[in-house]
């Protein structure tokens, strides 16, 4: 299998370095909002790279995805809120839950959140480490990494170092490229903060802090085989992952660093000043399926951008229904023993979306593969070249393809269960029963509609309200 390494720029051959097992971080969620569509495009990338290589691969997975539970945007969200930290983020991490089942991300081995008291001591192990090798120093109460204490800072980034000041100090947790200064491991304790002891003074972690010690202290001994997220952390959190955890240890952090790149809306950033910004459960609230949301996300390759329309997942889902459609057809085929050319057919295919995914994840390849063989299929069933013997092999291959992709399965997962839930849809009509009575069309015809939007339909007969999927 190849992927494309960020460190080196290049497509390199990949292969876990010990016990079959592929040992990966993948950045999770700041949870301080729902994650938007964006952050589960990286997160999308990121569950089909695992299940291919467990499932085109052959290995098995030890993967940990973190909450950022603790950094300065979920600090300022409680304060504002005026509830503790926990409170807050424990909202937005219900949320994420929510989300990634809606989007059939295939449950990972550990999802640490940064102030579990175990993570919360590895960061302290690890500032002293760092410590002890003399690469920190402290100002007001706060542990700063010294930048110049590591003659390759910048290898991931591509950073110059005739920019970089020496001594100067950065307190935020991002920061721009050209700004690369000396960050912060611990900070101070500050009034309205949580604060922790952990051995390095009263305050609390740094951002990248968190991610190096929570990948070590589950993945165990580096280097670890992935390190993964979308392009906008390159700079400067996995910049200063590598700093802290090579410098910590003596040893390589990460052999591979994937990165996905970014989702647009209408060629637009997703901000929340825009009104762009999605949620998976918006996208069903709008009457649509996630499903064809997580085939739009790999019908293009993760590391070009992807531009989100409504136009596109309209596209998406009637892709996705070309493809239930035909397994569908492969449901009523006559007996017979199997036709040598479908069984050339079907081999050919498997070997064309195995290599696709191999190549770099190439899930739109990977996709086209299947495609092609769904045309050809069609074909020889119209010419009455494909038995039942056939089309069990051919559902086989498709329960391979679909172990990777995720979508044809996800897509069943929605026509078992109501886009909106029934208690909720009961609820409704119920209100619209009463607005009628109150003789309050407008409210009634209101109440339908958002349901219509909703993906649910309402038919009124004699025996009352009925409703059903559009
Ligand atoms: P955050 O919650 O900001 O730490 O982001 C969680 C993950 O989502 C990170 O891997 C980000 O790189 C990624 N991410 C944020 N915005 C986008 C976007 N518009 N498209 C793709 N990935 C994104
Ligand atoms: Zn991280």
């Amino acid at each position: 299998m190849r992927l494309f390494n960020t460190l080196t720029r290049q497509l390199e051959e990949f292969a876990p370095s010990r016990d079959n097992t592929v040992r990966m971080y993948t950045c999770g969620l700041t949870v301080y909002a729902r994650g938007h569509i964006g952050n589960f495009r990286t997160f999308v990338c990121m569950d089909v790279l695992r299940r291919a290589l467990k499932y085109v691969g052959g290995w098995h997975m030890h993967h940990v995805v973190n909450f950022t539970d603790v950094d300065d945007k979920t600090i300022a969200g409680a304060q504002q809120e005026g509830v503790s930290l926990r409170e807050y983020t424990d909202r937005y991490i219900a949320a994420f839950h929510e989300d990634a089942a809606i989007l059939g991300l295939e449950p990972v081995e550990d999802m640490p959140r940064a102030t579990d008291p175990a993570n919360l001591e590895a960061m302290g192990n690890m500032i002293k480490a760092l410590d002890e090798r003399g690469h920190t120093y402290v100002s007001e109460g706060s542990v700063y990494f010294k930048i110049s204490t590591m003659p390759d800072y910048g290898k991931l980034a591509r950073l110059h170092h005739e920019g970089m000041q020496a001594g100067a100090r950065v307190d935020a947790d991002e920061y721009a490229k050209d700004d690369a200064r000396d960050f912060v491991l611990w900070k101070a304790t500050k009034p309205g903060e949580p604060t922790w002891d952990v051995g390095v003074g009263p305050g609390r972690p740094g951002w990248h802090i968190e991610c190096s010690a929570m990948a070590l202290r589950l993945l165990g001994e580096a280097p670890i085989d992935i390190h993964a997220g979308g392009v906008d952390l390159i700079f400067p959190h996995h910049e200063n992952e590598i700093a802290q955890s090579e410098c910590a240890t003596g040893r390589q952090f990460s052999r591979f660093w994937v990165h996905a790149e970014h989702l647009l809306v209408d060629d637009k950033k997703m901000s929340k000043s825009l009104g762009n910004v999605y949620s998976p459960k918006d996208i069903v609230d709008h009457g649509h399926r996630v499903s064809a949301l997580r085939y739009l996300l790999l019908s293009s390759h993760y590391r070009k951008q992807l531009n989100f329309t409504w136009s596109g997942l309209a596209q998406a889902e009637e892709s996705l229904t070309r493809l239930t459609d035909f397994l569908a057809r492969l449901q009523s085929l006559p007996p017979g023993e199997a036709h040598p050319a479908v069984v050339e057919r079907v081999d050919a295919a498997r070997q064309a979306f195995d290599s696709a995914l191999g190549d770099d994840l190439n899930t739109a390849a990977g996709l086209a593969a299947m495609f092609d063989l769904v045309r050809v299929i069609n074909g020889a069933i119209d010419a009455r070249d494909v038995s039942s013997t056939d089309a069990t092999a051919i559902t086989d291959l498709f329960t391979h393809f679909d172990s990777v992709l995720g979508v044809i399965s996800l897509r069943r997962a929605e026509d078992e269960t109501p886009p909106v839930p029934v208690e909720e849809i009961e609820q409704l009509v119920e209100a619209r029963k009463d607005a009628r009575r109150r003789r309050d069309f407008g409210e009634a015809d209101r109440i339908r509609k958002d349901l219509e939007a909703r993906g649910i339909l309402l038919e009124d007969g004699p025996q009352g309200t009925r409703w059903k999927r559009a």
